[in-house]
């Protein structure tokens, strides 16, 4: 088979500077944000430190034939929701195909004594929450229908800002104003929720990784209401195929997606963004730069200290950080269509997450974590890229402590490299264990099946993606860092503008990409989310080549860095 790549899909070199604009940073948020711009006629460069550009959207191979997804296991909204939206503006919307989980149960919770199946449509889940706890009937609906009317409003009257009319926004989103920024714990007191009920709606919290007691009303109603609205999918192919697509857009309209390309700092001169450095000291023009690097990385280590206003250090540095995930990757050599539905599974052992995230508050790991199980070759069973035939991936998550201690890892100069530390790699082992644990108790034995094993930690995150505190949520969405409480996309700099997970749009891939629309507005100083809705479609569709046989998303996102400036750093080194 000939693979096609992305950088000469479009049969043009390269491209090269001046550059309009640089967005460091190659994940789902930075090359939403790059794509609307190349598509809007500006000059893009994108500077990715990492080899493969997609960010936490990547899939990896292992022995070239186990294909692992690293952040993008379902997503909503991919029929005419967000992610459609963003896509449709770009002309990508029919170009992407998504295969839809099982719609009457996409999600199951397991207790140690039920089982709950999550189905699509907040009828039809308020019903069968009713059917599971009919004592509860009363204040379950009560509080769904607060889910679903928060979301209803927010999709009328938007997010307020700091030029909103309280007075016209209350009238129009009373439901908001009253429950937006309170915590879940707070409503499910309000509607005398027991603890098993709780535990029921809670169920898939590990999208977020917030306890019940910080989680925001909001953030849990969008990420149900995403499901909600049109069912849960997955990308036929893997997440990659979203950053391989973005890429095409970007590279078809003048712009260029570079690799190995760390930005070291964004230079600021009299109050304005002059363009980047990038490791070997390469200096890079652009009266504009987007980061969607680390928030704290972006303003506690690229820019100067000296160039940022009054205080801002202090609260960028204040930010807490989202509890970050472990994931273990399986491969598996046979079909686990035969042991497992088209679902996620969601073991948990208690009925009380707060206990999980009191171990991760202490800097301890949980012996009990709940465990999250993904399949690949479930959901997408007829593209034959993810495994050799007759085999299977799964994917285990849980949520985790990020304290080096905890993971066994020491100062690097005394110990050498943390993955190879002997306490690192024994707290590794113990987790992936557990997780194996918890897996066979819906899925029977594994072990003796296992072919491919490893484990991404939250060292391993911040290795590959250079976040704070291996997060893959930004900071933390929790009620007072939350909607207008997060940083905007326009910051105090002239030129400097945000995206990604850390953002007002939030974590997840619905919230970067929308985050990346956001921000390509905020820099154009267009709603081009309103012109999308109003049938805009930006660039020139027809001219995109991505897809089709013989086409490799994770080859098109390799491979796409400067030969040259990387001989030229060589040279200079
Ligand atoms: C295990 C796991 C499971 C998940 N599952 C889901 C899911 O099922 N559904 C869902 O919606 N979301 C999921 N997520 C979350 C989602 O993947 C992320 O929130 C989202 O992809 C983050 O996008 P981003 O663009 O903000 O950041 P990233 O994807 O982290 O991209 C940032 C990029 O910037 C680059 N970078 C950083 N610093 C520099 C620099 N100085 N110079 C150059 N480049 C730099 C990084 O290398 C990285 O490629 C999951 C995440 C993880 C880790």
């Amino acid at each position: 088979m000939s693979i096609r790549n992305g950088s000469d899909a479009v049969g043009k070199p390269p491209a090269t500077g001046p550059w309009d604009v640089i967005v460091v940073g190659s994940g789902l948020s930075g090359l939403t944000t790059a794509a609307y711009l190349a598509a809007n006629g500006r000059k893009v460069l994108v500077l990715e430190s990492y080899d493969v550009a997609g960010g936490c959207s990547q899939t990896f191979r292992r022995k070239r034939e186990w294909q692992f997804d690293v952040g993008l296991h379902y997503i909503g909204g991919v029929k005419t929701g967000d992610i459609a939206q963003v896509l449709k503006g770009l002309g990508l919307l029919d170009r992407i195909e998504f295969v839809e989980m099982d719609p009457d149960g996409f999600d199951t919770f397991v207790f140690p004594d039920f089982e709950f199946r999550v189905p699509k449509g907040w009828d039809a889940y308020t019903e069968r929450l009713v059917e599971t706890f009919p004592d509860e009937a009363e204040g379950l609906r009560k509080c769904m229908k607060v889910f679903e009317q928060v979301m209803n409003e927010l999709r009328t009257a938007g997010i307020p800002n700091k030029d909103s009319d309280l007075e016209q926004y209350l009238a129009k989103a009373p439901t908001v104003v009253q429950w937006g920024m309170r915590s879940l714990a707070e409503l499910f007191d309000e509607c005398g929720l027991s603890a098993k009920s709780r535990a029921v709606l809670a169920g898939h919290a590990g999208d977020y990784a917030t306890p019940p007691s910080r989680t925001p009303v909001t953030m849990h109603a969008g990420l149900v209401d995403h499901y909600m609205q049109e069912g849960a999918f997955y990308v036929r192919g893997g997440g990659q195929v979203l950053a391989a697509h973005l890429i095409d857009v970007i590279h078809t309209n003048g712009g260029r997606v570079r690799t190995h390309a760390e930005v070291t700092s964004i230079d600021v001169e009299d109050g304005a963004v002059t363009g980047v450095t990038v490791e070997g000291d390469e200096r890079i023009s652009a009266p504009v730069v987007v980061s969607t690097a680390d928030l704290k990385r972006t303003f506690l280590d690229l820019l100067d200290s000296a160039v940022l206003p009054d205080g801002l250090a202090e609260i960028v540095d204040g930010y807490r950080m989202a509890t970050p995930l472990v994931c273990v990757y399986l491969g598996l050599d046979f079909d686990l269509n035969e042991r497992m539905p088209n679902t996620n599974y969601w073991i948990h052992s208690r009925y009380d997450d707060e206990v999980s995230y009191e171990y991760v508050a202490a800097g301890e790991f949980d012996p009990d974590p709940p465990v999250y199980i993904t399949s690949a070759t479930v959901k997408d069973p007829e593209w034959t890229g993810h495994t050799p035939p007759g085999c299977s991936t799964v994917e285990l998550m849980t949520w985790t402590t990020p304290s080096l201690e905890a993971w066994g890892v020491e100062d690097e100069e005394k110990a050498g490299k943390y993955s190879r530390q002997q306490g690192y790699r024994a707290a590794k082992d113990n987790i992936t264990e557990l997780l194996i644990d918890g897996a066979e108790k819906v899925l029977g034995e594994l072990r003796s099946h296992i072919v491919w094993k490893e484990a991404a930690t939250p060292m391993t995150v911040t290795r590959y993606t250079g976040s704070s505190a291996g997060s893959s949520y930004g900071i933390e969405p929790a009620t007072d860092q939350f909607g207008p409480l997060r940083p905007d996309f326009r910051t105090e700099i002239d030129g400097l503008y945000l995206s990604g997970a850390s953002t007002r749009s939030g974590h997840g891939i619905v919230g970067v990409m929308n985050g990346g629309i956001a921000s390509a507005s905020a820099v154009l100083g267009r709603n081009l989310r309103r012109e999308v809705a109003d049938g805009a479609v930006f660039g020139d569709p027809e001219a995109l080549t991505a897809g089709g046989e013989g086409w490799d998303a994770l080859e098109a996102c390799r491979r796409l860095q400067d030969k040259s400036a990387r001989r030229k750093a060589a040279l200079a080194g």
